[in-house]
């Protein structure tokens, strides 16, 4: 059997991107140090729904069914190995907003790569104004984000801090005097706060959500229709979630707390009871593919970012295409390589 070079990584930031990249690299035998500051972290405040298809033109998203299973299977192993669980089935209704969504969806239904997605309006009753999406799930986004800071911090492997930049030389490739084979940049939003990467063009999406407490919506299903209705247990839902490309702070604010509650209006006329308005900001790129690679002149330094608004299904197979990329020097396609913006310069 081939033995593993054992290579050293620093990884910074540690949301989805830098959690699953440092899990594959681990299960490769490498040596993985973690910097995270915890400020924002998009991965701990999401809803954390896998959704593989994109509603209005009922289509399959990138790449949804490869994505679907493996970080599927990725987060059940995970739940193994880190002795607890946050992946449970979910079914996805959809309330169509007209006729010719509907028929669309009636269409889908019948072509062989939707058939394990979609259920056939037709089998339940085709009368009925909503299609239900069999194949998602979700990832309860805080637990998975606290039980996996808690297994790195045991482990020895996460630094709580921010990464400054003071200390670092990507010529040398060292941090605080410590030689890195590689640094891989997983920020999020927050990319722009070094400057190894200005070219990348992730750009901050802030989006808004609501927690309330209902006593009449149904708490078998997440709801879509304006905006999504996420049972979490208990009566309570969150409600989300906006989509803001003007204002990247994380305070919440009364102009969304209105869109949303109007959005809710469209599923139901009774008014919630509000808990709270969590804020979080995702690493958006225009095209929506993320952008895995390396930097044009220091070539430890690479970046792995662009999740967007689809994190938690993607995150899992883009970081174990970095890792291929990273051990195995397996190229990364153009489409989500950071080159397709350098070589656009
Ligand atoms: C409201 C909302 C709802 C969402 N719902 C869903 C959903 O239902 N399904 C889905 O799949 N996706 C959803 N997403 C998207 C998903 O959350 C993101 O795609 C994903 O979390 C991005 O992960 P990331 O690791 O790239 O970034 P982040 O989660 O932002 O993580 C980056 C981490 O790096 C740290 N960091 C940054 N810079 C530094 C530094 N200089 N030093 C130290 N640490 C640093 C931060 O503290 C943070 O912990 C949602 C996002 C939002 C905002």
């Amino acid at each position: 059997m081939k033995v593993e070079e054992k290579k050293k990584f620093l990884i910074v930031g540690g949301g989805l991107a830098g959690i699953t990249l440092s899990h594959l690299l681990l299960q490769r035998n490498q040596q993985v140090t973690l910097i995270d500051d915890g400020l924002n972290a998009s991965t701990k405040i999401a809803a954390g729904m896998v959704n593989p298809i994109v509603f209005r033109r009922t289509t399959l998203s990138w790449r949804a069914t490869e994505f679907l299973t493996y970080s599927w299977d990725f987060y059940k192993s995970l739940e193994k190995q880190l002795n607890t669980s946050f992946a449970e089935p979910l079914l996805i209704k959809r309330i169509f907003p007209s006729v010719n969504e509907k028929e669309e969806w009636q269409k889908k239904q019948l072509l062989p790569a939707y058939q394990n997605h979609l259920v056939n309006i037709e089998s339940v009753n085709k009368e009925q104004n909503f299609g239900i999406v069999r194949s998602g799930y979700f990832v309860h986004a805080e637990k998975f984000y606290i039980e996996n800071q808690r297994h790195f911090e045991k482990r020895g492997i996460l630094i709580k801090e921010t990464f400054d930049d003071n200390f670092f030389s990507a010529l040398e490739s060292t941090y605080r005097g410590i030689k890195y084979d590689h640094i891989v940049f997983c920020c999020g939003y927050r990319v722009s706060e070094t400057p190894y990467f200005e070219d990348c063009q992730v750009k901050p999406t802030k989006g808004q959500t609501l927690v309330i407490k209902h006593h009449e919506l149904p708490e078998t299903a997440s709801l879509h229709l304006k905006c999504f209705v996420f049972p979490m247990g208990n009566k309570t839902f969150r409600i989300g979630a906006t989509y803001e490309w003007e204002n990247s702070t994380l305070n919440p604010t009364q102009e969304a707390r209105n869109t949303l509650l109007d959005h809710l209006h469209h599923i139901t006329k009774t008014p919630p009871e509000i808990i709270s308005q969590p804020v979080g900001i995702r690493p958006t790129t225009m095209d929506r593919r993320p952008v895995l690679g390396s930097h044009a002149t220091y070539k430890n330094v690479h970046i792995f970012n662009g999740l967007g608004a689809k994190g938690y299904l993607l995150a899992p197979k883009m970081a174990q295409e970095m890792v291929e990329y990273l051990l195995d020097n397996t190229p990364i396609p153009k489409d989500y390589n950071l080159i397709r913006y350098q070589s656009a310069v």
